[in-house]
This record gives C-alpha cells, structure tokens and sequence, in this order.
C-alpha cells in the first residue's frame, strides 16, 4: 500500500500497490492524484507531504521569483515531474512567500533541490539543473539511500 498526498486539496489517499497512481484520484476532491506537474505548496502543506507520503520520495524545489536561475529552471523542474511521478512527488516552495520555512529547511542558496523519503532528508543539492541532471540526480541519490537502509547503516 502506497500514500500520496492531494495536490489540489491536501487529503490523505492510500492507493493499494495493484492500482496506477497516475491514474488515480483524490478520494476527497477528485482531483488526479498525479498531474504531471510540480505542486505549489508552503511550509505546511510541504510537512503533510513529508508525513504521509508512504512508498515514493518528495522532491522540493526551493525558488524565488527574483532569482534568474531559479526561473531558468522551472521548466526543467516540471519535465522532470513527468519522468518521476509516481515514485517521487515533486514540489515547489517559494522561498520569498514563505521565508521561515527556507529557514528551517536551512536554505543557504536557490534553486536548492531537497529529496526525502519517509519524511527524512536523504539528499540535498543547489544550483541551476537540466531536466535530465534533475531526472539523474534524484534517481541516484535514492538508489543510494535504498543501498545504504539495506546494509542496515
Ligand atoms: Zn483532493
């Protein structure tokens, strides 16, 4: 059984591991649980998302409207969204709306890319990144974190 969050409305769904999430839908709003692009969110929205994403990774975005490379890449970020949903939930937090949660992400420099799984940060990294760097990225660091939880360390 995996367990996604609403995009649209923030509900909790569990979607049984027989069943596409892509094609599934918010048992609560009937919004797809998937879309193929990245969901805004704020400091507390993005916590629901860390809680209660069960058997798929979050990965956030840290942006800002007034920084150029963060701009540059948004579209990056969201072609992205379409090679990695399910398994990763792609997020973007504007760093400028909400301030105190960059902060306590411990944001020093955007775009910043966060990736946690099981609401626990695995990888962190900075700087203007390709769709396929992101795509590349990502996938490595979680066949990291995966090695590492099966040695047990
Ligand atoms: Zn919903």
């Amino acid at each position: 059984m995996r367990q996604f969050v609403c995009p649209a409305c923030g509900a909790v769904n569990r979607a049984p591991d027989a069943k596409d999430p892509l094609s599934a839908k918010c048992g609560r709003c009937g919004e797809p649980l998937f879309n193929g692009h990245p969901a805004a969110v704020d400091a507390k929205s993005l916590a629901v998302h860390r809680a209660s994403t069960k058997g798929a990774a979050v990965l956030v975005d840290v942006w800002a409207a007034w920084c150029g490379p963060c701009r540059a890449m948004a579209p990056n970020f969201a072609a992205a969204a379409q090679m990695l949903e399910p398994d990763v939930r792609l997020l973007k937090l504007d760093s400028e709306a909400d301030p105190q949660a960059s902060a306590e992400l411990r944001i020093s420099g955007i775009p910043a890319l966060l990736l946690f799984r099981d609401g626990q940060e695995i990888a962190r990294t900075a700087g203007l990144m390709s769709t396929q760097q992101i795509v590349a990225w990502t996938r490595q660091a979680l066949t990291q974190a995966h090695a590492r939880a099966s040695q047990g360390s």
